[in-house]
């Protein structure tokens, strides 16, 4: 039946894609770091970060040599820094063995660091017309709805089975809008959050959730793990002109990142300020701030935080914390949104001084 999606699909795509800043611009290298970029975030705040990273590193050689520091700035916000790092190392193999430029090749492709095959098949059709599929989120969605599948798309052997059946029905002149259109039907129509728009659905006639009012019921994925809470204080320590950072283990999570100092558990008041006392500063004044959340993939981070007022932090002789100005930390350091309640306050300090 899959076989029937195709000429409606596409024509409902041409008609009404998105206008997004690396589409049909015919660069391997802008598929591939849109591709990246969007597998955990959405596509509007993509663009920015899409944008700047594009005109900092124009090309693969450009990423391959960009010192770590700059492309930590770069995608700071984004979260999951492992997928940039991951670029990097495959720019450097593209580099060398490559030319520079992205192999025109499923496997060869799918070999480099980080590229595993949604993104190589995305790649492949978009930037080189390869007929291969690319089976995201939002298409395992769309298929599961369209031909009521309710077996889990979290098996690897349905995802499998699903590719098998996408490659049998592939549009060979248009590999690349098919597999867009799959996926900005899923984005647009047949949506993962609240209920699918099937009165704008150009598949609407053909979809057997629809014709059995099992939408809402479709895909199937089992649960995944419950995430792991882990209570933390973070200290927003300063001394009026500057704010304490430090730089976390160069593996791990947010590996090689910069941080606000922070411990495990909810402080009391009296705790942080020993805490302090232990990092070898004079706290003078202490002031809790508000609690914050983030959510990483297998933990949450629930923290509690206090601005501590030190004597100052140019008498500090341990080697563990950085000094920051704000502009500093605008500039240089990349802090990950995991600490976003709190780095306000850097800015707050700065702006009191003034
Ligand atoms: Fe999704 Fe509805 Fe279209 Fe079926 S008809 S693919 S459920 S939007």
């Amino acid at each position: 039946m899959l076989n029937e999606i195709v000429n409606p699909l596409l024509e409902w795509y041409r008609e009404n894609k998105r206008e997004l800043p690396w589409r049909d611009r015919n660069n391997a290298y802008y598929t591939w770091v849109s591709e990246i970029m969007l597998q955990q975030t959405r596509v509007e705040a993509v663009k920015p970060y899409f944008a700047r990273f594009i005109s900092e590193l124009p090309d693969i050689p450009a990423l391959a040599a960009c010192p770590e520091e700059k492309l930590m700035k770069l995608w700071e916000g984004l979260g999951y820094y492992n997928r940039v790092r991951n670029m990097q190392q495959a720019a450097i193999t593209v580099t060398e063995d490559y030319h520079g430029k992205l192999p025109e090749s499923f496997s060869a492709l799918l070999s480099l660091k980080g590229i595993g095959r949604y993104t190589a098949g995305a790649i492949a059709s978009i930037a080189f017309g390869i007929p291969v599929p690319a089976v995201d989120g939002n298409v395992l969605r769309v298929i599961s709805r369209v031909k009521e599948c309710r077996e889990d798309i979290m098996k690897q052997s349905v995802r499998d089975q699903m590719e098998k059946e996408l490659c049998a029905v592939m549009p060979k002149d248009h590999p690349g809008d098919f597999n867009q259109a799959l996926m900005e039907l899923g984005a647009l129509i047949c949506v993962p959050n609240g209920p699918a728009k099937c009165e704008s659905c150009p598949l609407e006639n053909l979809c057997r959730a629809k014709q059995n009012g099992t939408v809402q019921d479709l895909p199937v994925k089992a649960s995944k793990k419950e995430r792991r809470i882990e209570e933390r204080t973070v200290l927003v320590i300063q001394d009026g002109e500057y704010t304490a950072i430090s730089k976390r283990p160069s593996k791990g999570l947010l590996a090689g990142l910069y941080e606000l100092p922070n411990v495990l558990g909810h402080l009391k008041p009296e705790e942080a300020l020993e805490a302090v006392k232990e990092m070898h500063l004079e706290p003078l004044h202490i002031e809790m701030l508000g609690p914050g959340k983030h959510i990483f993939s297998h933990i949450e981070w629930r923290m509690i935080g206090y601005r501590i007022r030190v004597s100052s932090l140019e008498e500090y002789r341990g080697r563990e914390l950085i000094f920051a100005d704000r502009s500093e930390t605008e500039k240089q350091y990349a802090i990950p949104s995991a600490f976003g309640a709190y780095v306000r306050y850097m800015k707050e300090m700065k702006e009191e001084k003034k």
